[in-house]
């Protein structure tokens, strides 16, 4: 096969080192990086201080432009849903969120300041399917690349002219369950923290997971300073396993067995969410029992009320129930917070602009069938 009909390789699936190993001098990995992480270039050519040979060679072999954007949907409250399509023709979504926060300078002035926070997809579809979720409804069709996972934080930043330097969290909160994804997951939180590049520490990135015991273990293990969070969204096994049938396979003891086991920076807590539904998991009983189980354990809870969708068998429930969950674990020593409905009028909820544009068009995605 020459190079011309070859598969281009995504550029963005090289660690630093990996891509100091395909080019020579080593330091033109250094350069390829500045481009790419700082400058936002999504060609070679443009990449000037690189010889000519270099630049054709890497055009011929390799892409910076591996999603298409193929829908945004600004909410009104300033968070950006994007839709992107891949090479192959999958659509998946992610969610830049943007917050104002008060900062004080040194005179301690308040100043107001942005701060972003980029919610990516992992995987196309999910294979855990909980009763609850809009991305479950599609099923699973692929893994996503680590350069795929990364790409959508450098085409995010370069859409909404971020300067590279500004600080941004990442949350793997998109469509799909990361610890699924485990080695282009954890390949994607090394290449987005280098350096050279990004330099998002892995303290700012934030693994959200359903609840894969031993894959957790494994996280953990690899000891990279990620964030943990927990979608437990329940406190007995018969509604957990109704609401996320993985916990037939790791029940609640086994996930906070190893939730107590994962190194967690002192200064950090894990995060535990719980999707409040009405009547189904609400009450103070709950609350109750939540505060039990955790207890021991450096947590906080973020509850987030339940978005319905369309054929979904479960309401949202009130406000005020959510608000009296929160302070009866709050005044009990259990840091407890409600999640901002940040961007619900725009299909906020992971896979619902997705399905929004699969319905109008069906021709966006061609279902992989292997
Ligand atoms: N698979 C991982 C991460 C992606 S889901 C996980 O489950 O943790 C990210 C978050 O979106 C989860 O906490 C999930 O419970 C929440 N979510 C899914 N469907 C939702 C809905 N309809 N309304 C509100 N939150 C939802
Ligand atoms: Fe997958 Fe998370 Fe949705 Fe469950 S909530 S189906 S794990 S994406």
């Amino acid at each position: 096969m020459n190079k011309s009909t070859m598969k281009k390789q995504n550029i963005f699936n090289y660690t630093l080192e990996e891509l100091g190993g395909i080019v020579s001098p080593k330091f033109r990995a250094q350069q390829i990086y500045k481009w790419l992480y700082i400058e936002y270039k999504d060609d070679f050519e443009s990449m000037s201080n690189l010889p000519k040979a270099l630049r054709e060679e890497l055009t011929q072999t390799h892409s910076a432009h591996n999603l298409e954007i193929i829908k945004c949907e600004q909410s009104r409250d300033g968070s950006k849903k994007y839709l992107f399509r891949t090479h192959d023709g999958h659509t998946f979504e992610s969610v830049l969120i943007q917050m104002r926060e008060k900062q004080r300078d040194e005179n301690g002035k308040i100043l107001s300041s942005e701060k972003w926070t980029i919610c990516l997809s992992s995987q196309i579809g999910c294979k855990v399917g909980c009763a609850f979720c809009f991305t479950a409804k599609g099923g699973f069709c692929r893994n996503l690349e680590a350069g795929e996972i990364v790409e959508q934080v450098v085409q995010i930043k370069r859409d909404n002219a971020i300067a590279p330097h500004k600080r941004v969290n990442i949350v793997y909160m998109g469509m799909g369950e990361p610890l699924d994804n485990f080695e282009s997951v954890t390949k994607a939180i090394r290449i987005l923290s280098e350096r050279d590049g990004l330099s998002i520490s892995a303290r700012r990135q934030t693994i959200s997971t359903s609840g894969i015991a031993p894959k957790i273990k494994k996280l953990g293990m690899l000891d990279l300073g990620v964030q943990l969070a927990i979608s437990l969204h329940a406190v007995d096994d018969t509604l957990r396993s109704r609401l996320i049938p993985m916990n037939k396979a790791y029940n609640i003891a086994q996930v906070l067995d190893e939730v107590r086991a994962f190194p967690v920076d002192m200064r950090k807590r894990v995060m535990f969410e719980y999707l409040m539904i009405k009547d189904l998991n609400d009450s103070l009983k709950e609350a109750k029992k939540l505060l039990a189980l955790l207890n021991g354990i450096r947590a906080k809870v973020n509850v987030i009320l339940f978005n319905p969708h369309e054929g979904s068998e479960f309401l949202r429930p009130s406000e005020e129930r959510a608000r009296a969950f929160a302070d009866f674990l709050t005044q009990r020593g259990l840091l407890c917070t409600i999640r901002e409905s940040k961007g619900l009028d725009i299909s906020a909820a992971c896979g619902q602009l997705r399905e929004k544009v699969r319905a109008q068009n069906v021709s966006y995605e061609t279902k992989d069938k292997e």
